[in-house]
């Protein structure tokens, strides 16, 4: 566990956002993961994500408030989350100003349709070369079409880790790219659900707003946050 804290990424989101434009720019590949402390959890049960997150070309940044408690307790010194949904946003932004080319895969396909017209409203010199949603069986078949593809930004929202794990497993295919899984994002973004009020973002308390929104979370909340903190405490 703690040697995941280890590879978090501890610069400011400034400083983050100043690295992905010039990585966007001049086409250098970045597969970004967005951590909370499901994916932490998870990668202790699953090879597959161990392996990524010590991967050294792999870039991890601490998405959810637990992952930035639990780093402080570990003395880790992690300055702020970086959350997935404002790197989707700033991706599709400096996409934009740069004219780059994005591939959108996940969520349903009403979201991914409502996702088209707001980045073509509000983005209009990014182009989509690829918009697909996440409930179509054959998952490789469409990475595949991405491979082909080449696009400069790939957004994956197919939850976690499925989303990390398949972008990990073709990332060796791809010369260039910028590849995040965005979890919820595109629900978001497209205008399907709201994202947390201005009071949770700033209290980092947007975890509690999506539970009460969705108490079917609260499981899921359970067995990744909540056991995760005892862990850390007994490490600590
Ligand atoms: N999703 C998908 N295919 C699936 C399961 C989920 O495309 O088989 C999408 C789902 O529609 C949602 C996203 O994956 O847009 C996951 O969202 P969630 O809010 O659960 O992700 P989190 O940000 O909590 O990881």
């Amino acid at each position: 566990m703690k040697e995941y804290f280890g590879r978090l990424y501890s610069n400011t989101s400034k400083n983050f956002y100043n690295a992905l434009y010039n990585n966007l720019k001049n086409a250098h590949k970045q597969f970004i993961i967005t951590a909370n402390p499901e994916t932490f959890m998870k990668a202790e049960q699953d090879q597959t994500i161990n392996k990524m997150l010590l991967d050294d070309s792999v870039t991890i940044v601490p998405d959810g408030i637990g992952i930035v408690k639990a780093a402080k307790m570990l003395s880790f010194d992690i300055k702020e989350r970086i959350p997935g949904i404002d790197i989707a946003n700033k991706l599709l932004e400096y996409g934009n100003k740069l004219n780059k080319t994005v591939y959108l895969f996940g969520a349903k396909e009403e979201v991914i349709n409502s996702l088209k017209k707001v980045i073509k409203k509000e983005y209009p010199n990014l182009k989509i070369i690829g918009a697909k949603n996440g409930y179509e069986k054959d998952r490789d078949k469409i990475f595949k079409d991405i491979v082909k593809k080449e696009p400069d930004i790939v957004l994956v929202a197919l939850g976690i880790p499925e989303q990390e794990k398949l972008i990990y497993k073709y990332l060796d295919k791809f010369n260039k790219g910028i590849f995040v899984g965005v979890g919820g994002s595109f629900d978001v973004i497209s205008g399907h659900k709201k994202r947390a009020p201005k009071f949770f973002i700033k209290t980092n308390t947007e975890w509690l707003y999506r539970i009460l929104r969705e108490p079917k979370r609260i499981r899921r909340f359970y067995d990744s946050n909540i056991k995760f903190m005892f862990k850390i405490s007994k490490i600590k």
